[in-house]
């Protein structure tokens, strides 16, 4: 149930394995009327979703429409730039327009004969216990009940499988909505079509309690997001008229205000939306249903990471599916063991990643930190990774990249305060340090 990202490459993956499948979408075919391609809401495409596209061959055809980013580039209130690489040369994360994406995986399913595809099919109910499914087609608005064998909830963060899930025993649930909302906006394309900004980074104005993000499209525009909050001195309560708008912008980011024509114009068409964390347990029932993606296990949006962990769930499925078998109880139980604690640890970092991005990437002494680690990095490459290439570029479970970064940062305490420069890491004494605390560290992709 459920024909976006993960549903589509979920599918492909089933086919693979010789099922048959029947996939219902609860929209009209995105590949009709729409945005334009690479003008639309993008995504940031990392090592784990590449890795779950190569699994069913289809990760060069992403390529191909998928625009390398290699690092971060902070924008200042002065228009001042800062840039920090993402990772080691060559390492980059992709940025990639999310309806793009989805149609370039429904054209591989259509062409898949063991998946027939369904739009304008939303669900409508779940009955467990007589495994069938309420559709209702809402081009008709008939309504058709649908008996299923092995049902895959991949219905997004507002899932309809989930909710019938919700309502058998002892299923737990949490949803946890932040104090901020987000809303969409657009950095123009140069006259001539070329990006106006480099195009080969992810931009971040970082304000402290809130910022401005920019992905880069093909046609030389950048989707922006502004994840603001929704009450309090600056925020979406106090932004209520254009003119409110333009003197907000020219104050904090006078540097995009220029680049972006129709400001005051989308930022009241643009919806504001929610960001939300959900967690819940068991994703499966028996050998008959199965959460996966958002449905499971939906986070914010600031590690980059809910796609690619969607994506990963079906490279994890694909596994066990190969060692188990036809045995889907044992399938679907390994599945929700394996991974709940990593979607769990994945959601407690892009929680964490929201306060470095909006506030500590302007502060000085965290960019020397960041320097600091690439050099203990480089001189230890088996002792450690740092924190967002363990996420990033990366396959090691979540949960592990989460509690290396807590040791990391710990260490990074007891280092930072006998550093002042970058030049006092080669100091014999801070050498004396950092050869102490590697010491103890064991080794592996840490
Ligand atoms: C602002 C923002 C930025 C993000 N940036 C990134 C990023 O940079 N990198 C990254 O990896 N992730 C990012 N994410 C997360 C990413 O969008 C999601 O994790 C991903 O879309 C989840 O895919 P999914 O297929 O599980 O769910 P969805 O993409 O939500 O797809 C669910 C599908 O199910 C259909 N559906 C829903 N209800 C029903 C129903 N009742 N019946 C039938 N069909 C139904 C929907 O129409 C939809 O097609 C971002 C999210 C947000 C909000």
């Amino acid at each position: 149930m459920g024909g976006g990202l993960v549903g589509s490459l979920l599918a492909l993956y089933l086919a693979r394995h010789g099922h048959a499948v029947e996939l219902f979408e609860r929209r009209p075919d995105i590949r009709g009327a729409g945005p334009i391609e690479g003008r639309s809401i993008n995504l940031a495409l990392s090592d784990r979703g590449w890795r779950a596209l190569e699994g069913v061959g289809i990760a060069e055809a992403v390529r191909e429409v998928a625009i390398p980013m290699h690092g971060r580039i902070m924008h200042d209130t002065q228009g001042g730039l800062t840039f920090q690489p993402y990772g080691q040369a060559g390492q980059s994360i992709y940025s990639v327009s999310r309806a793009g994406l989805n149609r370039r995986m429904l054209d591989l399913v259509e062409r898949e004969p063991a998946i027939r595809l369904y739009f304008n099919q939303q669900c409508r109910r779940v009955d467990v216990k007589r495994q069938e499914l309420e559709l209702l087609d809402t081009a008709t608005q008939q309504s058709r009940v649908v008996s299923y064998q092995h049902l895959f909830g991949v219905d997004g963060a507002f899932s309809a499988v989930r909710s019938a899930l919700q309502r058998t025993d002892r299923f737990n649930y949490s949803q946890e909505f932040l104090d901020y909302g987000y809303k969409e906006l657009t950095i123009e394309a140069a006259p001539d079509g070329q990006w106006p900004i480099e195009k080969n980074a992810l931009h971040i104005w970082p304000r402290g309690q809130y910022m401005m993000i920019a992905l880069p499209n093909l046609d030389g525009s950048f989707n922006c997001t502004l994840f603001f909050p929704y009450e309090g001195p600056d925020s979406f309560a106090t932004l209520q008229t254009p003119e409110q708008v333009l003197a907000f912008f020219q104050r904090v980011f006078p540097d995009a205000v220029p680049l972006m024509p129709n400001l005051q114009t989308e930022f009241f068409e643009n919806p504001t939306s929610s960001l939300v964390t959900i967690r819940c347990f068991p994703w499966a029932v028996h050998d008959q249903v199965l959460l996966l993606g958002d449905a499971a296990h939906a986070i914010v949006p600031f590690y980059g990471q809910g796609m690619n962990a969607g994506f990963e769930d079906c490279t994890i499925l694909n596994e066990l599916l190969h060692r188990h078998g036809p045995n889907w109880a044992e399938v679907f139980r390994e599945f929700e063991a394996q991974r709940k604690p990593n979607t769990d640890a994945m959601a407690n970092l892009a929680v964490y990643n929201f306060q470095e991005m909006r506030d500590r990437v302007a502060d000085p002494r965290f960019l020397l930190q960041k320097k600091i680690e690439s050099k203990l990095s480089a001189q230890y490459p088996d002792k450690w990774l740092p924190l967002y290439s363990q996420v990033t570029f990366s396959s090691l479970p979540y949960a592990e990249a989460w509690a290396n970064g807590q040791a990391q940062e710990s260490i990074m305490q007891r280092l930072m305060p006998h550093i002042q420069s970058e030049e006092d890491y080669q100091r014999p004494e801070v050498q004396q340090l950092v050869a102490a605390e590697m010491a103890r560290r064991p080794t592996g992709p840490r």
